[in-house]
């Protein structure tokens, strides 16, 4: 009988250095090895897609860092009851991520092409609990109500009251803060029954988030 595959050797390098950069929620560690990060780059990079860095994809935009995408999820404590809201869905890769660690997952993306692209291959593998949607993720209809956990994955000038607004009792946002060129930090906002409680969690480097939806050629 053959014996079960090992796990491909770039996989096991994978990780590694996300256990050795300090990752050790393993409910985050499987699901990183899970999702198939190849499917999410731009064909040219497929080969170079399980090492740890970002990379480009359409439009300008990037595809995180396995190690920044791994420490934002382990940031925002999921449970499995959570509904989650990501604005910047970029390639869909963190938010096939959410989706199996959480029960639904609103993805919103200002460029057509990026939330087209994430929705057909997040139906491709199966995301059933996921919808993205295409428009500016600072401004959702009222309809879309409020959420337990929210990630921004564009860096904010400073965190919108709009989006403090949609965080329920409990809930944790964490966003990229900073301007475009300038110095950036991640902040995690913990909503308790004490009040919002801020903590700088470090230096970060994101695309910029901007307003209103964008125009393609
Ligand atoms: N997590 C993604 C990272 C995408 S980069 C991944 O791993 O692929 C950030 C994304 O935020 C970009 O695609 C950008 O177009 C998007 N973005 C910026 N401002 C936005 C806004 N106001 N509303 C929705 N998406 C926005």
């Amino acid at each position: 009988m053959p014996s079960p595959a090992a796990p491909p050797p770039e996989k096991m390098l994978f990780q590694l250095s996300l256990r050795r950069r300090g990752i050790s929620d393993q409910a985050v560690l499987r699901t990183l090895e899970a999702v198939p990060r190849d499917q999410f780059v731009e064909p040219e990079y497929r080969d170079g897609a399980w090492r740890d860095t970002a990379l480009p994809i359409a439009c300008g935009q990037t595809i995180s860092q396995p190690f920044v995408v791994a420490y934002m999820t382990e940031q925002l404590e999921l449970r499995p009851r959570d509904r989650v809201l990501e604005i910047g869905t970029g390639s869909g890769y963190h938010t096939a991520i959410l989706s199996r660690l959480a029960a639904d997952v609103l993805s919103v993306e200002r460029f057509k092409t990026l939330a087209d692209r994430a929705r057909r291959r997040l139906a491709d593998l199966g995301c059933r609990n996921v919808e993205v949607m295409f428009g500016d993720g600072f401004d959702l209809p009222e309809t879309s109500g409020t959420f337990d956990r929210i990630l921004v994955t564009a860096a904010v000038p400073e965190l919108p009251q709009r989006l403090l607004d949609q965080l329920d009792p409990g809930g944790v946002l964490i966003a990229p803060v900073g301007p475009a060129h300038g110095r950036q930090t991640l902040v995690r906002l913990r909503r308790t029954a004490q009040g919002d409680e801020r903590k700088v969690l470090g230096d970060v480097r994101f695309v910029p988030a901007l307003r209103g939806t964008a125009r393609e050629l």
